[in-house]
Protein backbone atom coordinates (compact mmCIF):
# COMPACT_ATOMS: atom_id res chain seq x y z
CA UNK A 1 0.00 0.00 0.00
CA UNK A 2 3.04 2.54 0.63
CA UNK A 3 4.09 2.28 -2.61
CA UNK A 4 0.47 3.60 -3.66
CA UNK A 5 -2.28 2.21 -5.71
CA UNK A 6 -0.66 1.51 -8.97
CA UNK A 7 1.89 -0.93 -7.62
CA UNK A 8 1.43 -4.37 -5.96
CA UNK A 9 3.38 -7.10 -5.21
CA UNK A 10 2.98 -10.93 -4.73
CA UNK A 11 2.94 -12.08 -1.78
CA UNK A 12 4.77 -16.07 -1.63
CA UNK A 13 3.53 -18.54 1.54
CA UNK A 14 7.74 -18.71 2.50
CA UNK A 15 8.25 -14.95 3.25
CA UNK A 16 9.80 -13.90 -0.14
CA UNK A 17 8.41 -11.67 -2.28
CA UNK A 18 8.31 -13.76 -5.64
CA UNK A 19 9.44 -12.02 -8.36
CA UNK A 20 6.85 -10.57 -10.81
CA UNK A 21 5.26 -12.51 -13.74
CA UNK A 22 5.58 -10.81 -17.07
CA UNK A 23 2.38 -9.69 -17.53
CA UNK A 24 2.52 -7.32 -14.04
CA UNK A 25 5.92 -6.35 -15.58
CA UNK A 26 4.21 -5.24 -18.90
CA UNK A 27 1.19 -4.28 -17.33
CA UNK A 28 3.05 -1.98 -14.70
CA UNK A 29 5.10 -0.38 -17.34
CA UNK A 30 2.43 0.10 -20.01
CA UNK A 31 1.46 3.28 -17.76
CA UNK A 32 4.50 5.05 -18.27
CA UNK A 33 5.33 4.04 -21.74
CA UNK A 34 3.55 6.83 -23.72
CA UNK A 35 5.16 9.83 -21.33
CA UNK A 36 8.50 8.07 -22.04
CA UNK A 37 8.41 8.06 -25.72
CA UNK A 38 8.75 4.06 -25.33
CA UNK A 39 6.30 4.02 -28.23
CA UNK A 40 6.20 4.13 -31.90
CA UNK A 41 4.13 4.00 -34.67
CA UNK A 42 5.46 2.03 -38.09
CA UNK A 43 3.71 2.03 -41.65
CA UNK A 44 2.76 -0.55 -43.60
CA UNK A 45 2.03 -0.01 -47.01
CA UNK A 46 -1.22 -0.72 -49.04
CA UNK A 47 -0.53 -1.12 -52.60
CA UNK A 48 -2.61 -1.59 -56.04
CA UNK A 49 -1.96 -5.05 -57.45
CA UNK A 50 -2.18 -4.09 -60.86
CA UNK A 51 0.45 -1.38 -60.93
CA UNK A 52 2.32 -1.40 -57.94
CA UNK A 53 1.58 1.42 -56.70
CA UNK A 54 1.09 2.65 -53.18
CA UNK A 55 -2.34 3.49 -52.28
CA UNK A 56 -1.97 4.18 -48.51
CA UNK A 57 -0.09 2.69 -45.31
CA UNK A 58 -1.55 0.74 -42.23
CA UNK A 59 -0.32 2.21 -38.59
CA UNK A 60 0.77 -0.19 -36.42
CA UNK A 61 1.92 0.29 -33.13
CA UNK A 62 5.53 -0.70 -31.56
CA UNK A 63 6.67 -0.59 -28.24
CA UNK A 64 10.06 -1.27 -27.22
CA UNK A 65 10.39 -1.75 -22.77
CA UNK A 66 13.59 -0.01 -21.52
CA UNK A 67 14.49 -3.93 -20.59
CA UNK A 68 12.75 -6.13 -21.65
CA UNK A 69 12.88 -5.10 -25.36
CA UNK A 70 10.81 -4.91 -28.18
CA UNK A 71 7.17 -5.93 -26.96
CA UNK A 72 4.75 -7.38 -29.79
CA UNK A 73 1.16 -5.23 -30.02
CA UNK A 74 -0.70 -8.55 -29.78
CA UNK A 75 0.87 -9.13 -26.26
CA UNK A 76 0.36 -5.35 -25.29
CA UNK A 77 -2.73 -4.34 -26.75
CA UNK A 78 -5.08 -6.28 -24.85
CA UNK A 79 -3.15 -5.22 -21.52
CA UNK A 80 -3.74 -1.62 -22.90
CA UNK A 81 -7.45 -2.58 -23.14
CA UNK A 82 -7.87 -4.00 -19.66
CA UNK A 83 -6.08 -1.18 -18.02
CA UNK A 84 -7.81 1.42 -19.64
CA UNK A 85 -4.47 2.80 -21.55
CA UNK A 86 -5.92 2.23 -25.09
CA UNK A 87 -8.03 5.39 -25.13
CA UNK A 88 -5.46 7.54 -24.51
CA UNK A 89 -2.58 5.62 -27.23
CA UNK A 90 -5.50 4.97 -29.62
CA UNK A 91 -5.65 8.83 -29.83
CA UNK A 92 -1.95 8.98 -29.99
CA UNK A 93 -1.45 6.70 -32.31
CA UNK A 94 -4.42 8.85 -34.99
CA UNK A 95 -2.03 11.78 -34.02
CA UNK A 96 0.98 10.70 -35.41
CA UNK A 97 -0.78 8.99 -38.47
CA UNK A 98 -2.51 11.76 -39.14
CA UNK A 99 0.62 14.06 -39.08
CA UNK A 100 2.51 11.49 -41.71
CA UNK A 101 -0.48 10.96 -43.71
CA UNK A 102 -0.55 15.17 -44.67
CA UNK A 103 3.56 15.08 -45.25
CA UNK A 104 2.86 11.68 -47.46
CA UNK A 105 0.18 13.63 -49.52
CA UNK A 106 2.72 16.70 -50.56
CA UNK A 107 4.24 13.91 -52.41
CA UNK A 108 1.03 11.95 -53.25
CA UNK A 109 -2.54 13.69 -52.90
CA UNK A 110 -4.52 10.49 -52.59
CA UNK A 111 -2.84 8.52 -50.27
CA UNK A 112 -4.72 7.28 -47.21
CA UNK A 113 -3.80 5.67 -44.03
CA UNK A 114 -5.43 3.18 -41.70
CA UNK A 115 -5.68 3.03 -37.82
CA UNK A 116 -6.82 -0.25 -36.16
CA UNK A 117 -9.26 0.94 -33.33
CA UNK A 118 -9.75 -1.38 -30.32
CA UNK A 119 -13.30 -2.41 -29.13
CA UNK A 120 -12.61 -0.83 -25.64
CA UNK A 121 -12.38 2.32 -27.68
CA UNK A 122 -15.20 2.04 -30.19
CA UNK A 123 -17.64 1.11 -26.64
CA UNK A 124 -16.56 4.55 -25.86
CA UNK A 125 -18.33 8.06 -26.57
CA UNK A 126 -15.33 10.15 -25.14
CA UNK A 127 -12.69 8.69 -26.45
CA UNK A 128 -14.56 8.73 -29.97
CA UNK A 129 -14.88 12.14 -29.39
CA UNK A 130 -11.06 12.68 -28.71
CA UNK A 131 -10.85 10.44 -32.21
CA UNK A 132 -13.29 12.74 -34.04
CA UNK A 133 -11.60 15.79 -33.14
CA UNK A 134 -8.16 15.07 -33.98
CA UNK A 135 -9.40 14.30 -37.56
CA UNK A 136 -10.89 17.60 -37.91
CA UNK A 137 -7.88 19.29 -36.25
CA UNK A 138 -5.80 17.71 -38.86
CA UNK A 139 -7.58 19.18 -41.87
CA UNK A 140 -7.46 16.27 -43.89
CA UNK A 141 -10.46 15.78 -46.30
CA UNK A 142 -12.99 12.50 -45.79
CA UNK A 143 -12.12 9.68 -46.22
CA UNK A 144 -8.20 10.13 -46.06
CA UNK A 145 -8.25 8.26 -42.79
CA UNK A 146 -9.54 4.90 -42.26
CA UNK A 147 -10.50 2.66 -39.13
CA UNK A 148 -10.13 -0.88 -39.02
CA UNK A 149 -12.58 -2.77 -36.89
CA UNK A 150 -12.38 -6.29 -36.13
CA UNK A 151 -15.06 -8.63 -37.70
CA UNK A 152 -15.74 -9.96 -33.89
CA UNK A 153 -16.77 -6.34 -33.46
CA UNK A 154 -19.79 -7.03 -35.48
CA UNK A 155 -21.54 -9.96 -33.34
CA UNK A 156 -22.61 -6.70 -31.54
CA UNK A 157 -25.56 -5.55 -33.76
CA UNK A 158 -27.09 -3.06 -31.04
CA UNK A 159 -28.44 0.18 -32.37
CA UNK A 160 -25.98 2.01 -30.36
CA UNK A 161 -22.99 0.13 -32.05
CA UNK A 162 -24.31 1.20 -35.47
CA UNK A 163 -24.80 4.98 -34.60
CA UNK A 164 -21.51 4.94 -33.56
CA UNK A 165 -20.13 3.57 -36.95
CA UNK A 166 -21.96 6.12 -39.22
CA UNK A 167 -21.01 8.45 -36.37
CA UNK A 168 -17.06 8.25 -37.29
CA UNK A 169 -18.25 8.13 -41.33
CA UNK A 170 -20.09 11.61 -40.11
CA UNK A 171 -17.16 12.60 -38.79
CA UNK A 172 -15.17 11.67 -42.00
CA UNK A 173 -13.78 8.25 -41.01
CA UNK A 174 -13.49 5.69 -43.49
CA UNK A 175 -14.20 2.17 -41.88
CA UNK A 176 -12.99 -1.34 -42.46
CA UNK A 177 -13.43 -4.54 -41.42
CA UNK A 178 -10.14 -5.82 -40.55
CA UNK A 179 -9.59 -9.96 -40.78
CA UNK A 180 -12.35 -10.79 -42.61
CA UNK A 181 -13.65 -14.06 -42.97
CA UNK A 182 -12.32 -15.32 -39.68
CA UNK A 183 -14.68 -14.40 -37.02
CA UNK A 184 -18.82 -15.00 -38.09
CA UNK A 185 -20.29 -11.80 -39.19
CA UNK A 186 -23.82 -12.58 -40.67
CA UNK A 187 -23.53 -11.01 -44.26
CA UNK A 188 -27.16 -9.90 -43.64
CA UNK A 189 -26.10 -7.96 -41.24
CA UNK A 190 -22.57 -6.87 -42.82
CA UNK A 191 -24.82 -4.50 -45.38
CA UNK A 192 -26.48 -2.73 -42.43
CA UNK A 193 -23.21 -1.55 -41.41
CA UNK A 194 -21.45 1.86 -42.87
CA UNK A 195 -18.32 0.42 -44.13
CA UNK A 196 -15.51 1.00 -47.18
CA UNK A 197 -13.02 -1.58 -47.04
CA UNK A 198 -12.78 -5.47 -46.54
CA UNK A 199 -9.14 -6.82 -45.30
CA UNK A 200 -9.10 -10.71 -46.05
CA UNK A 201 -7.10 -12.13 -43.41
CA UNK A 202 -3.77 -13.53 -44.24
CA UNK A 203 -5.13 -16.79 -43.00
CA UNK A 204 -7.06 -17.28 -46.28
CA UNK A 205 -4.14 -15.62 -48.66
CA UNK A 206 -0.96 -17.22 -47.25
CA UNK A 207 -2.29 -21.03 -48.07
CA UNK A 208 -3.39 -19.63 -51.56
CA UNK A 209 -2.43 -22.38 -54.26
CA UNK A 210 -1.53 -25.08 -51.81
CA UNK A 211 -4.86 -26.73 -52.31
CA UNK A 212 -7.88 -26.45 -49.78
CA UNK A 213 -10.42 -24.10 -50.36
CA UNK A 214 -9.12 -20.58 -49.67
CA UNK A 215 -9.06 -19.56 -53.25
CA UNK A 216 -13.00 -20.25 -53.21
CA UNK A 217 -12.75 -18.34 -50.16
CA UNK A 218 -10.84 -15.56 -51.19
CA UNK A 219 -13.42 -14.99 -54.22
CA UNK A 220 -16.47 -15.22 -52.24
CA UNK A 221 -14.67 -12.60 -50.51
CA UNK A 222 -14.39 -10.32 -53.36
CA UNK A 223 -17.58 -10.84 -54.61
CA UNK A 224 -18.72 -9.60 -51.39
CA UNK A 225 -16.71 -6.71 -51.80
CA UNK A 226 -18.19 -6.16 -55.25
CA UNK A 227 -21.64 -6.53 -54.28
CA UNK A 228 -21.48 -4.09 -51.15
CA UNK A 229 -19.19 -1.62 -53.54
CA UNK A 230 -16.71 -1.31 -50.76
CA UNK A 231 -12.41 -1.80 -51.23
CA UNK A 232 -11.33 -5.52 -50.70
CA UNK A 233 -7.57 -5.22 -49.22
CA UNK A 234 -6.03 -8.35 -49.13
CA UNK A 235 -3.46 -8.93 -46.09
CA UNK A 236 -0.49 -11.06 -45.64
CA UNK A 237 0.68 -11.30 -49.09
CA UNK A 238 4.29 -12.68 -48.75
CA UNK A 239 4.67 -14.24 -52.53
CA UNK A 240 4.43 -13.04 -56.25
CA UNK A 241 1.95 -16.16 -56.67
CA UNK A 242 -0.35 -15.13 -53.88
CA UNK A 243 -0.13 -11.88 -55.52
CA UNK A 244 -0.95 -13.10 -59.23
CA UNK A 245 -4.06 -15.94 -57.63
CA UNK A 246 -5.47 -12.54 -55.81
CA UNK A 247 -5.09 -10.45 -58.83
CA UNK A 248 -7.04 -13.11 -60.86
CA UNK A 249 -9.92 -13.53 -58.36
CA UNK A 250 -10.43 -9.13 -59.19
CA UNK A 251 -8.68 -8.11 -55.78
CA UNK A 252 -7.28 -5.00 -56.45
CA UNK A 253 -5.19 -4.07 -53.75
CA UNK A 254 -2.80 -5.71 -51.19
CA UNK A 255 -0.96 -5.74 -48.58
CA UNK A 256 1.98 -7.81 -47.00
CA UNK A 257 6.05 -8.67 -47.00
CA UNK A 258 6.05 -8.87 -50.72
CA UNK A 259 5.60 -5.39 -51.06
CA UNK A 260 6.88 -3.96 -48.06
CA UNK A 261 7.61 -4.78 -43.98
CA UNK A 262 6.12 -2.10 -41.63
CA UNK A 263 8.66 0.94 -41.98
CA UNK A 264 10.12 3.80 -39.63
CA UNK A 265 8.64 7.00 -40.65
CA UNK A 266 11.33 7.85 -42.59
CA UNK A 267 11.44 4.72 -44.48
CA UNK A 268 7.86 5.19 -44.98
CA UNK A 269 8.13 8.84 -46.35
CA UNK A 270 11.10 7.28 -49.12
CA UNK A 271 8.81 4.06 -50.20
CA UNK A 272 6.16 6.97 -50.93
CA UNK A 273 8.39 8.88 -53.11
CA UNK A 274 9.37 5.94 -55.13
CA UNK A 275 6.37 4.57 -55.54
CA UNK A 276 4.60 7.61 -56.98
CA UNK A 277 2.81 7.87 -59.81
CA UNK A 278 2.48 3.70 -60.95
P1 LIG B 1 -3.51 -6.53 -37.86
O1 LIG B 1 -4.28 -5.26 -37.78
O2 LIG B 1 -4.17 -7.69 -38.51
O3 LIG B 1 -2.13 -6.13 -38.56
C1 LIG B 1 -1.47 -6.95 -39.48
C2 LIG B 1 -0.32 -7.67 -38.83
O4 LIG B 1 0.28 -8.55 -39.79
C3 LIG B 1 0.81 -6.73 -38.38
O5 LIG B 1 1.40 -7.31 -37.21
C4 LIG B 1 1.77 -6.79 -39.56
O6 LIG B 1 3.10 -6.44 -39.22
C5 LIG B 1 1.65 -8.25 -39.95
N1 LIG B 1 1.98 -8.50 -41.34
C6 LIG B 1 1.92 -7.64 -42.38
N2 LIG B 1 2.27 -8.23 -43.54
C7 LIG B 1 2.58 -9.52 -43.24
C8 LIG B 1 3.01 -10.65 -44.03
O7 LIG B 1 3.19 -10.59 -45.24
N3 LIG B 1 3.21 -11.82 -43.35
C9 LIG B 1 3.01 -11.92 -42.02
N4 LIG B 1 3.23 -13.11 -41.44
N5 LIG B 1 2.59 -10.89 -41.24
C10 LIG B 1 2.37 -9.70 -41.85
P2 LIG B 1 1.75 -6.44 -35.94
O8 LIG B 1 2.31 -5.12 -36.37
O9 LIG B 1 2.55 -7.31 -35.03
O10 LIG B 1 0.33 -6.14 -35.29
C11 LIG B 1 -0.42 -7.19 -34.74
C12 LIG B 1 -1.81 -6.74 -34.36
O11 LIG B 1 -1.77 -5.79 -33.29
C13 LIG B 1 -2.54 -6.03 -35.49
O12 LIG B 1 -3.05 -6.99 -36.37
C14 LIG B 1 -3.59 -5.26 -34.71
O13 LIG B 1 -4.69 -6.11 -34.42
C15 LIG B 1 -2.86 -4.93 -33.41
N6 LIG B 1 -2.41 -3.53 -33.47
C16 LIG B 1 -1.26 -3.01 -33.98
N7 LIG B 1 -1.21 -1.68 -33.84
C17 LIG B 1 -2.35 -1.32 -33.21
C18 LIG B 1 -2.91 -0.06 -32.77
O14 LIG B 1 -2.36 1.03 -32.96
N8 LIG B 1 -4.12 -0.13 -32.12
C19 LIG B 1 -4.79 -1.30 -31.93
N9 LIG B 1 -5.98 -1.27 -31.29
N10 LIG B 1 -4.31 -2.48 -32.34
C20 LIG B 1 -3.10 -2.50 -32.97
CA1 LIG C 1 -5.36 -3.97 -39.08
CA1 LIG D 1 -5.66 -7.72 -40.17
CA1 LIG E 1 -4.84 -9.95 -37.57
Amino acid sequence: KQQGKNCFRVWSPDGAAAPPSRQQLLGEALGQALAAGQLRVVYQPQVTLVGGGCMGMEALLRWTHPTLGVVSPVEFIPLAEAQGEIIAIGEWVLRQACAQLSSWRTVQPGLRVSVNLSAVQLADDAALDGLCAVLAASGLPCGAVELELTESLLVDRSEAMLSRMRRLRAAGFGLAIDDFGVGYSSLAYLDSFPITTLKIDRAFVQPLLQGGHSTAIARAIVAIGVALKVDVVAEGIETPLQADVLRELGCLLGQGYLFAKPLEEAAALAWVQAHGDE
